[in-house]
């Protein structure tokens, strides 16, 4: 197994929000000065070659991908007031997919990384097939996902996604194929207001969409016991050979963008139960960053979840450090470690 590697691109600075937007370049130097600081965690830092117009364009209409590069080309545009094109976005959102597919190009090599983190923006996982939406341009996790699948061998991918919102560009892509498992948690009540638990997919793919919407203000007793009882079975039973994180971290208790009261230990607890899967099911895991605003907590909670990714320790060994008393007695059952 190589080392742990790390994706970004110096690009992904170049997409310029204006006027106290909350996702803007920082976010990417708070993550990157942390892991400075710490070593980078013993990852290996690798900058990603863009992902080509054939890769994007097997996710989004070659329409849409044409208007943000040519909304680029003339130095500026909005689609609307949230979704900002500048100079420098199509090369940020091509470089961003372009960093979750060499991620998943590593991941599956022979003799790859068992474990992967790609820290880009704009983010990926609001973006539909020819709108965008929330922030997000490219769709990365998908693009990575269609590019695991059509060029690399992967014959089933999993997506967790545990942004504080829903991945609806995601879930929508995917909708009808049962070669991707979505599973996601998020907020019910916010943006964007889709991922009911009624919504299991369609066609082929009905039952390979998982959505488990918790109430504002949860814990992350709560996101764990959805994601041990009811997430982690269904990927085991699925038998992916790919895990893909939509690492979002807006469900902190510090983002303003969301209402539930997560930690950074609950995103490195969360990390250690997919990797868990990942470990049962020969599947390597990556993570593609999504949202996260608050800057100290999303620097900390990427950090810890590369941490815990990466760790030797057995994945199971080390949850119950991370069950406080607040979440044993909010819950009122025993955990099943
Ligand atoms: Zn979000």
């Amino acid at each position: 197994m190589g080392c742990p590697l790390y994706f970004s691109h110096p690009a992904c600075l170049e997409h310029e929000t204006t006027g106290g937007h909350p996702e803007r370049r920082a976010r990417i130097t708070a993550i990157e000065s942390s892991l400075t600081e710490r070593g980078w965690l013993g990852y290996e830092v690798r900058h990603a070659p863009p992902a080509s117009r054939e890769m994007l364009v097997a996710v989004h209409s070659a329409e849409y991908v044409d208007a943000v590069r040519s909304m680029s080309d003339r130095g500026a545009g909005a689609f609307d007031e949230e979704n900002i094109v500048s100079e420098g976005s199509y090369r940020a959102a091509a470089h961003a997919s372009g960093a979750a597919c060499a991620m998943v190009e590593a991941l599956l090599a022979e003799g790859g990384p068992h474990v992967g983190f790609s820290a880009t923006r704009p983010p990926g996982h609001h973006a539909r097939t020819d709108t965008t939406s929330g922030f997000c341009l490219f769709n990365h996790v998908a693009v990575a996902s269609r590019h695991a699948l059509d060029s690399l061998g992967a014959r089933r991918v999993f997506i967790f996604d545990w942004d504080v919102h829903h991945g609806d560009g995601t879930n929508d892509i995917f909708r009808t194929t049962n070669a991707v498992l979505f599973a996601s948690i998020h907020q019910s009540g916010t943006f964007p207001g889709t991922g009911a638990i009624t919504d299991a997919g369609s066609r082929a793919g009905e039952g390979y969409s998982i959505n488990l919407p918790v109430q504002k203000g949860s814990y992350e007793d709560g996101w764990f016991s959805l994601l041990e009882h009811i997430v982690i079975p269904a990927a085991e039973e699925f038998q992916p050979d790919l895990v893909l994180i939509s690492a979002g971290y807006d469900a902190h208790r510090d983002d303003e963008q969301g209402g539930c009261e997560l930690e950074a230990s609950s995103f490195a607890e969360m990390a250690r139960h997919i990797r868990g899967l990942g470990e049962r099911t020969g599947a390597p895991v990556g993570a593609v960053l999504e949202g996260g605003y608050a800057l100290d907590a999303l620097a900390a909670s990427v950090c810890a979840t590369m941490q815990a990714l990466a760790s030797e320790e057995p994945a199971d060994s080390v949850a119950p450090d991370f069950l406080t008393a607040r979440a044993a007695s909010h819950i009122g059952f025993h955990w099943e470690l």
